[in-house]
């Protein structure tokens, strides 16, 4: 192996937006047969919006429309203020969905001025959702300030049915649906009972359906891994040209690394592609990690490669570019 070559490989590499940890990693990276990829954020935007707020005391409403002339300010769970519960919670959280719910909030007409949210007792469970206690200020205004505080959870129905939320059957079907038609759906919970339902949608990149075209043209099998619901993946799925059978879709953060792991036992190399940090199990577990330049630091950490400027087309420009240098060495 000649020095020279692989230093004008890695040299090479940077030009195209392929950083490389070090040399070794070009012969991982002309190994890999199986590219497992991530979704939000990896062959999505991850920037996800909020396209419908939902609540059983009434229909379907856009976000952003705020309460309309029909809506009772005092009532507890009406559109706007599932989205304004929830928007304080998420403004907490660096997930993709809570920076869409948080914005969705920001972008609404308050329902409630006179009354900030004020929220203590914060915390993030990855891949179920987000919990805190959220207070009413002023509430000293009011009769009983206890009542003005609620601790309210944002996430996956199973996950709030988990910590003890009596999630119905009316908002099981309202995220059903939702899911069905590809978007992601959490529900919002106050007080020990589902309340509401948040719907959001995260288009695929413009590059990820020639990334995976590429990939495959490489002779690399291209799956979709995430933890979102199956009829978000599929929909991702569809949209770049991943077969339906290579989806594996409500994953948790920690068992992403177990599925690179059981495609490891069947013999293949695996390429690991994520952004998150609910991918950097992953991504140390695989033969070869790639980061998206764009995502958070604890992915770009556990990576070998970073694809700076966060295009999958790259993980295909890492592959060619491994196979010239190590050919030309040999
Ligand atoms: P992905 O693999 O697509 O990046 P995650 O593992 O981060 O997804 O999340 C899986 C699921 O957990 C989400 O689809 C959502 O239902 C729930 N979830 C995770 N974090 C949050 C959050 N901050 N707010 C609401 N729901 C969340
Ligand atoms: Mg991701």
């Amino acid at each position: 192996a000649t020095p020279t070559a692989i230093l004008v490989g890695t040299g090479r590499g940077a030009q195209l937006g392929v950083l490389i940890r070090g040399p070794e990693i070009l012969e991982s990276t002309r190994r890999v047969d199986t590219v497992v990829l991530d979704k939000t954020g990896t062959v999505t935007e991850g920037r996800m919006r909020v396209v419908d707020v939902w609540s059983p005391d009434r229909s379907p409403a856009m976000a952003g429309v705020g309460p309309s002339a029909a809506d009772d300010a005092n009532h507890l769970t009406n559109a706007p203020e599932v989205l304004r519960y929830a928007a304080a919670v998420e403004a907490l959280s660096e997930h993709p969905i809570a920076r869409a719910v948080a914005a969705a909030g920001r972008a609404a007409a308050d329902p409630d001025p006179e009354t900030p949210l004020e929220v203590t007792g914060f915390v993030a469970h990855p891949g179920g959702g987000v919990e805190g206690l959220v207070r009413r200020a002023h509430a000293g205004l009011a009769p009983g300030g206890a009542l003005n505080t609620r601790r309210v959870l944002v996430g996956r129905p199973d996950w709030l049915a988990e910590q003890g939320v009596t999630v119905s059957a009316e908002v099981r079907s309202a995220v059903g649906q939702q899911e069905e038609a590809g978007a992601t759906a959490v529900a919002v919970a106050w007080n020990g009972a589902a309340g509401g339902v948040i719907a959001l949608r995260d288009p695929a990149k413009a590059t990820s359906a020639e990334a995976v075209a590429e990939l495959t043209g490489l002779g690399l099998r291209p799956y979709l891994l995430t933890g979102d619901s199956a009829g978000a993946a599929r929909v991702a799925a569809r949209a770049v040209g991943i077969p339906q059978e290579d989806v594996i879709s409500r994953v948790l953060p920690a068992d992403k690394a177990a599925v690179v792991a059981r495609l490891q036992a069947e013999g293949r190399t695996v390429a690991m592609v994520g952004d998150g940090v609910n991918d950097a199990a992953a991504l140390a577990t695989s033969d070869l990690g790639l980061a998206m330049g764009t995502g958070t630091d604890v992915a770009i950490e556990a990576g070998d490669i970073t694809l700076v400027r966060g295009d999958l087309r790259a993980a295909a420009s890492a592959v060619r570019l491994s196979r010239k240098t190590l050919r030309v060495i040999k």
